[in-house]
């Protein structure tokens, strides 16, 4: 019996947040954003109320799903298909409050090994079907759900029965591990032979390997693990062509790398049922102290230090200011940091080191190995710490952090309840524009709540360092009515800060993957021409769309490199704020930005965009020396994503 978290949000049935025991919470939050979280919360949706359509399955397909993976596995009851629908992102939060249950998948399989996955693919192939490979169900990108307009029958395969440690090389330190295998249930097994992934992200209660493969997941220790597309050293992945299968090489020269373009590939190349990870001798010891500094400044540079010196952490984060006066309010009641900022600790911080208590913030950083590893790497970090004015804390903040990271993720249900929303973004960048982009987002965020009129509240967190680099963390929140207008609102504001990211020298998500909720700045990221090769590879594989359409790239695209496709890139790119004559500012500092010919090329196409035709013809004919040959992929490549860009910060 595969198990799922609630229907209609995050975890177990039986779990939820309080505030109850966090005296410090209700006035925090009445504060910062005016909700009064004492109020009784809005009921959780009832199941009983929710207007389900029947599903579409062709007699034939049923069949043909029966014999690959048995009647028990195959699975077209409401229930099923309703937790199948979604992952957990904001949108998909508020949306299924709203009982919006978009596309739902027809059935629902539950494949018990790599023969039925292939089963399952030949029998949704020949029926021409849609397959979405289903994980945990925790990815916050719109990465699960169909299509709102598919007429196609939808197959949601859900990995959970493929959940084994199939075995652990012990002098290779790797170990072979079906996809399904949920996080806690994946450490357990490797726990009881002395070894560990090493892979903790946030969801890591409700999410499987094989999801973490495919969104090119992030987990907390990553700094001494790896993010998982290092720890993936090898995947077998069931595709329309046969099993894809890559070799457990510590480093290839065999051309682009496969094994990377499965990582990340959202189901659009296949059925992931089985990879090859790195693994660890669990530790001997494992400590993660906390830390104060005096401003996020001080901890931004500080935590460059750490990453450039010879200190070997598990985890580098730290909270600015913000993030730190929540994580304060967020405290149980006698608990062990609870006493963590007494007024003796504050008097001397005031009062002897000078700091302005406002601008504070609290850091973890990790430790793992022997006892004296430990011992050498702490006091290489507390003398980074010391010169940038913070002071250690002790274990207790530490402790504390890893025992509630886990339960955090019930808060946004909570907010939801009480009529708040509550969600995150997150990027990269390297070390020299971390500062700058993390002033540019808030001021982008704040500028957004005034736009849509609401008191809001934005905080950050710096985590998993690179050589060159940073992942920054954003948590947003603000109070509205949880109808489906607030998706509205909430677009703006996640808008700004995505746009935030991709102006100021970010990537659109760092570990969140694309799905759909990011796919618009994609071509802002990787460039068109990149989306352009994206698009050939997936084409190539699954030249139906049969597989998980629409993730990544948008389901309407035409074919890739096609005349048509590039005239479709220009004419969606081109938007009215760059050609509308009216909108004289923003034209002029797109211009200035990208080059006149560019733009210009542009309008030509939008405005001939009436007769596709013509535009077509245009397109495969022009010389590159005119203007409306830019609209060519290499040439277009600024002008293409700069000018979405001009127009998504318009809007
Ligand atoms: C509260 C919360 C905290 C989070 N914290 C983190 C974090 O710390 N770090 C992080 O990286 N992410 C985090 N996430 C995001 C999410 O957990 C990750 O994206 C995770 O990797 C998704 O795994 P899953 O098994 O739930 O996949 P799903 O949500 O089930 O699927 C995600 C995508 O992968 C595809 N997929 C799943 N399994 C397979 C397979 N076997 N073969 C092919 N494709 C497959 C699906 O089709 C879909 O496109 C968080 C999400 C939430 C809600």
């Amino acid at each position: 019996m595969v198990e799922h978290m609630k229907w209609w949000g995050w975890g177990r049935e039986s779990v939820s947040f309080s505030h109850g025991d966090k005296p410090e919470l209700a006035p925090f939050i009445r504060t910062h954003i005016g909700l009064d979280i004492t109020r009784p919360p809005a009921q959780a949706p009832a199941f009983a109320d929710l207007d389900v359509a029947e599903p579409t399955l062709p007699e034939p397909l049923r069949a043909a799903l029966v014999e690959a993976v048995g009647a028990e596995h195959v699975h077209t009851d409401t229930l099923d298909r309703v937790i199948h629908a979604y992952g957990k992102s904001l949108r998909d939060l508020v949306r299924i409050r709203n009982q919006d249950l978009g596309r739902l998948p027809d059935v629902v399989v539950y494949p018990g090994d790599e023969d039925a996955v292939r089963a399952v693919l030949t029998a949704a192939l020949d029926a021409d079907a849609v397959v979405i490979p289903f994980g945990g169900g925790t990815n916050i990108s719109g990465s699960l759900e169909a299509p709102r307009d598919e007429i196609r029958p939808v197959i949601s395969v859900d990995l959970g029965r493929l959940d084994r440690v199939l075995d652990v090389d012990t002098d290779a330190r790797l170990a072979r591990v079906q996809a399904g295998a949920l996080g806690p249930h994946l450490e357990e097994q490797l726990g009881a032979q002395g070894w560990t992934l090493g892979h903790f992200p946030d969801s890591f209660s409700h999410s499987t390997l094989g999801g973490w493969i495919a969104t090119r997941s992030s987990g907390m220790q990553s700094d001494k693990y790896g993010d998982i597309a290092e720890i993936t050293r090898a995947v077998r992945v069931v595709t329309p062509a046969g099993v894809l299968v890559t070799r457990p090489v510590p480093s290839q020269s065999t051309g682009p790398s496969v094994r990377e373009m499965v990582l990340g590939s959202e189901g659009r190349l296949g059925i992931i049922t089985e990879a090859t990870v790195q693994v660890h001798r669990v530790p001997e010891e494992r400590v993660i102290l906390g830390y104060f500094f005096p401003t996020w400044d001080d901890a931004l540079v500080a935590m460059r230090e750490i990453a450039e010196s010879e200190a070997q952490v598990t985890v580098t984060r730290v909270s600015d200011a913000n993030e730190t006066r929540f994580s304060f309010a967020t405290r149980k009641k006698g608990s062990l940091a609870s006493g963590l900022v007494s007024s003796g600790m504050k008097q001397y911080l005031r009062r002897v080191r000078k700091w302005d208590l406002e601008q504070m913030c609290l850091s973890f950083i990790g430790f793992e190995g022997s006892a004296g590893h430990v011992r050498a790497q702490r006091k290489l970090v507390g003398e980074i710490v010391g010169r940038h004015g913070g002071l250690c804390v002790g274990t207790g903040p530490g402790q504390l952090y890893d025992q509630k990271k886990f339960d955090t993720p019930y808060i946004r249900d909570f907010l939801l309840g009480q009529g708040a929303v509550a969600d995150v973004s997150e990027t990269a960048t390297s070390w020299s524009t971390l500062a700058p982009l993390y002033r540019g987002v808030v001021a982008r965020a704040n500028k957004a709540f005034e736009e849509i009129g609401v008191k809001g509240w934005i905080m950050c967190h710096l985590s998993h360092s690179y050589h060159s680099g940073a992942c920054l963390y954003f948590t947003f929140a603000y109070a509205t009515p949880i109808t489906l207008d607030a998706i509205v609102g909430y677009d703006t504001v996640k808008s700004a800060i995505q746009q935030g990211f991709i102006d100021l020298a970010g990537t659109l998500s760092h570990h969140h993957a694309v799905g759909v909720e990011h796919a618009s700045w994609l071509a802002d990221d990787i460039s068109p021409a990149g989306v352009s090769l994206l698009t050939a590879l997936f084409d190539g594989v699954d030249p139906g769309r049969n597989l998980n359409p629409g993730k990544i790239i948008p389901a309407g695209s035409p074919p890739a490199l096609s005349p048509a496709f590039v005239a479709h890139a220009v004419e969606t790119a081109v938007i009215d704020a760059v050609v509308d004559a009216g909108v004289v500012d923003q034209a002029a500092g797109t211009e200035a930005e990208f080059g006149a010919a560019e733009i210009a090329a542009a309008r030509v196409v939008k405005a001939e965009a009436v007769e596709p035709a013509v535009v077509e013809a245009r397109v495969s004919t022009e010389s590159p020396a005119e203007p409306a040959a830019s609209a060519e992929p290499s040439e277009a490549a600024g002008g293409v994503g700069a000018a979405a860009a001009a127009g998504r910060a318009a809007g």
